[in-house]
């Protein structure tokens, strides 16, 4: 409204110029000059505002609005304002966007969006490492070229791919196990997620394998110990005494080993799920290993010659009652897999990083090269029937790693067939009591 008076008011004083000219030269020709005038003032004026609009419509976005005053002032004030919505709507629009594509990308899963012709719109990093496609080569191909599995091309057919998803090995993403799940959306089309399961299914195969393990570990020693029971029960009123004994000793030691093995599980059970071993309990390494050399020595009875060699402060930080069982295994191994007369070495020493390390070297069987890199397995053993007849469970050397691994220090084997091994249990400078 200002605006316009302003216009109406610059047009009087220009009329009343005109008046004042025209009235100095005289009658009509000065009316004319007048009225020609204003009207040669406002047409240049409205031809430059135009030009100056139009000018503006085809610079860059974002050049500013022209300033003009009066009504284009106006006219520009109100585009300008219309503009700077648009632009906010717009930039809300394109954060919103930023926002979902970012939260799409922290997803832990494989995502994919497909069109109604199923070909890729858009996916995000995991379905590109999952499905080893390329985002920027791949986007807009169909996804059953990519995918040519029959089975992947089965599920995406079938009518109810809402329900249980689809597990796939792929050529794509080799020794790798995909879980799909197609989803549709709006305007026909399909959200993929995409999850890789092989972890999970090692994780399931391991313990189907464990619980069958188990099973078979306290299968033999039971039917042995029934069997003898069941024997010594029927021989009862004609068996001289000694024979009794003897059938009813080799049930009690089949019971003892199966007694070892629950024992041996439930160790390894509780360091799974106990918390870790606390930093600032102290642990006398040096008592530790004496203990531990008095338990070997009574396991040898006499037939190996064990001695204990101390460099160093011995002070670890630790849980006592976890690092006994991982010293005590090893040392309980040396003698088991030594034969008589051989020679066992328990040392500790501290190493040239600081850390500190405690080494049972023995003058064994030894192991063959093959067999190192998996004996701490669950129930792996080289020869089944040699530990069995000296008392393991194999359950050992996979509790000497747990206990290890929770102190964060790492268990070392060097060992020769038929020469010796040893059995190093390396522990981090952090790990050590500095006194
Ligand atoms: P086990 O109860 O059978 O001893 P472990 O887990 O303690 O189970 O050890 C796994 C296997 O590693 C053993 O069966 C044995 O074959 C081998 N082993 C362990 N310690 C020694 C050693 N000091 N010398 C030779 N072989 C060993």
């Amino acid at each position: 409204m200002n605006a316009a008076l302003a216009e109406l008011l610059t047009a009087a004083a220009l009329a009343a110029l005109g008046a004042i000219i025209g009235y100095s030269l005289g009658g009509v020709r000065g009316m004319e000059l007048m009225l020609f005038g204003i009207v040669a003032f406002f047409f240049a004026r409205q031809l430059w505002m135009a030009l100056k609009l139009i000018r503006w419509t085809t610079a860059p976005l974002g050049t500013p609005t022209p300033s003009a005053r009066g009504v284009w002032g106006a006219v520009f004030e109100a585009l300008h304002r219309r503009g700077r919505l648009s632009a906010a709507a717009r930039d809300q629009a394109t954060e919103e966007l930023v926002r979902f594509r970012r939260a799409a990308e922290a997803l832990p899963d494989g995502v994919l969006i497909l069109d109604g012709h199923r070909a890729i719109e858009w996916m995000n990093m995991h379905a590109e490492a999952c499905l080893g496609l390329k985002a920027a080569v791949d986007t807009g191909s169909r996804v059953t070229n990519l995918l040519r599995e029959p089975e992947f091309l089965d599920y995406l057919d079938s009518p109810d791919h809402r329900g249980a998803p689809l597990e796939l090995a792929t050529q794509r993403n080799p020794g790798r196990t995909l879980q799909i799940q197609a989803a549709p959306f709006a305007a026909g089309r399909t959200l993929l997620l995409v999850r890789d399961v092989t972890q999970l299914q090692k994780l399931a195969t391991m313990r189907r394998d464990f619980v069958a393990n188990v099973s078979h570990e306290l299968k033999t020693p039971l039917t042995v110990t029934l069997g003898f029971v069941e024997t010594a029960l029927d021989a009862l009123p004609d068996t001289p005494p000694e024979e009794l004994a003897h059938y009813l000793q080799t049930a009690a030691e089949q019971a003892r080993r199966m007694q070892q093995l629950i024992e041996d599980l439930l160790t390894l059970s509780s360091l799974e799920t106990d918390s870790p071993p606390p930093l600032e309990e102290p642990v006398d390494g040096a008592a530790l290993m004496a203990e531990v050399r008095q338990e070997a020595t009574a396991l040898s009875a006499g037939r190996h010659r064990i001695t204990l060699e101390i460099d160093g402060p011995a002070k670890l930080l630790g849980s006592t009652r976890e690092l006994h069982s991982a010293f005590a295994n090893l040392a309980i191994n040396a003698v088991r897999y030594t034969p008589d007369g051989g020679e066992i070495t328990l040392r500790w020493h501290i190493d040239a990083s600081g850390g500190g390390r405690y080494s049972v070297r023995d003058t064994g069987i030894g192991i063959a090269p093959q067999h190192l890199s998996r004996l701490t397995e669950r129930f792996y053993r080289v020869d089944r029937g040699r530990s069995r007849d000296a008392g393991g469970t194999g359950l050992g050397l996979a509790i000497v790693k747990h206990v290890l691994e929770r102190h964060q220090a790492v268990l070392q084997v060097d060992s020769e067939s038929g020469v010796g091994s040893t059995f190093s249990a390396v522990f981090p400078p952090h790990r050590l009591q500095i006194s």
